[in-house]
């Protein structure tokens, strides 16, 4: 929960904006949601947690902003201790998935709710109403009746009705379900500047990668109630901890095989595809252990240089365009399929081609997930 920072010879003792310890939240006897979750959210972070539908997103959420009670374990928001702390003492607000608003209330009282249920004098409310509305660019709708909203704009409503209490966290669940993909991309840009903005700490749930990935300061891949890795983006889709992490976020592809030699950095591994050589950041001795071989599709070339370390041939099955990258999927000769995304080359489909792609840019991960007991070959082929 408390992490030092030497400043010019001070010490100053920094308290995270939320920590969250050893969570377990069961629903019945049968569901195992959240199981022991801890992580800390930095003061003023864009914190994005990212995993499939299921995999306890919500229920976390929930928990923190007081609408859920957990079974053990304890969630601290500004260093205190939220346990016997009711939603509404919390310096929380939580944007819920569906917008939520009452529809028998105009956007103002909507907007204007949290700040009555404080009590705060009319007067006040009015500016920060007004405020509100105009932080999230709709200036003048106070008038209006959610259903003479579009989806784009309920969100947003929700969205000022959320941060018009100026809570210390905001807490989004799956803010960009509802939305369609050209709206998806502007609200992206929006949150990211109101949140620089307003410079509270933000946490946002998704089941999208992409949105993980392009939002996101710290990210959270979770998974069936685990965390499989925290960092930055970047960190992240470079060096996946699990197998897991490895898929879920950004494309790639994923081999199996057994570790036939090492030195310090990294691994041959024999693969379906042959010997193939990779990158590996642990410290532990792979030889003889069955290891999933990772290569992300950018890294991969068509008609590479001799020199480069890993080649295979393959024919051309498929090609995708995305403006100035094309996807192309080639088929190997043990029909092992491999995705390269790259600027347009001259390729024709059913020919057959050499793929390749330096040691540096394959990682060779050991575990399958942060979750004990899966099969790496399983969480390979998403089983
Ligand atoms: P996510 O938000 O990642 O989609 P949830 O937190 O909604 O995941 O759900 C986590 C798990 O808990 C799922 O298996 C879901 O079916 C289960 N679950 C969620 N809410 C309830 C509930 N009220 N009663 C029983 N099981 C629930």
């Amino acid at each position: 929960m408390h992490s030092f920072v030497v400043n010019l010879g001070v010490v100053t003792l920094l308290t995270a904006a939320l920590s969250v310890k050893e969570l377990l939240k069961w629903y019945g006897k049968e569901v195992l949601a959240l199981n022991k979750v801890s992580f800390d959210v930095d003061e003023g972070d864009f914190f994005v947690i990212i995993g499939p539908s299921g995999c306890g997103k919500s229920t976390l959420l929930k928990c923190v902003s007081g609408i859920l009670d957990w079974n053990d374990g304890d969630i601290y928001i500004g260093g205190k201790s939220m346990r016997d702390v009711p939603a509404y003492k919390r310096d929380i607000a939580l944007m819920p998935e569906a917008y939520a608003l009452f529809p028998h209330m105009r956007v103002y009282d909507n907007v204007a709710f949290g700040l009555r249920m404080h009590g705060r004098p009319e007067d006040e409310i009015g500016k920060e109403v007004e405020n509100a509305l105009k932080l999230v660019g709709l200036e003048g709708f106070g008038k209006r009746w959610p259903s003479e909203l579009s989806g784009g704009q309920r969100q947003r409503i929700s969205l000022a009705r959320a941060i018009v209490v100026n809570p210390k966290v905001l807490l989004l669940d799956e803010p960009l379900s509802h939305v369609d993909y050209r709206l998806q991309r502007k609200l992206m840009e929006d949150f990211k500047l109101l949140h620089e903005e307003l410079g509270n700490t933000w946490i946002l749930t998704t089941h999208v990668q992409e949105q993980g990935l392009s939002m996101a300061e710290t990210l959270l891949v979770m998974n069936n109630g685990v965390i499989e890795q925290i960092g930055r983006p970047e960190e992240v889709y470079k060096w996946p901890r699990t197998v897991f992490a490895a898929r879920f976020v950004g494309n790639i592809n994923l081999l199996h095989g057994e570790v036939v030699s090492q030195e310090k950095g990294g691994c041959a591994v024999k693969t379906e595809l042959g010997e193939l050589s990779g990158t590996f950041a642990g410290d532990s001795n792979l030889i003889g252990r069955k290891v999933a071989y990772g290569v992300r599709p950018e890294n991969i070339v068509i008609n590479p240089k001799a020199t480069v370390d890993n080649k295979v041939g393959a024919k051309l099955t498929g090609l995708y365009y995305f403006g100035e990258l094309v996807e192309y999927m080639f088929k190997t000769e043990g029909a092992i399929e491999m995705k390269a995304r790259t600027s347009p080359v001259e390729c024709k489909l059913g020919e057959k081609y050499t793929i390749g792609w330096d040691r540096r840019d394959a990682s060779i991960l050991e575990r399958p997930s942060m979750i004990e007991g899966l099969n790496i070959e399983d969480v390979i082929y998403g089983r």
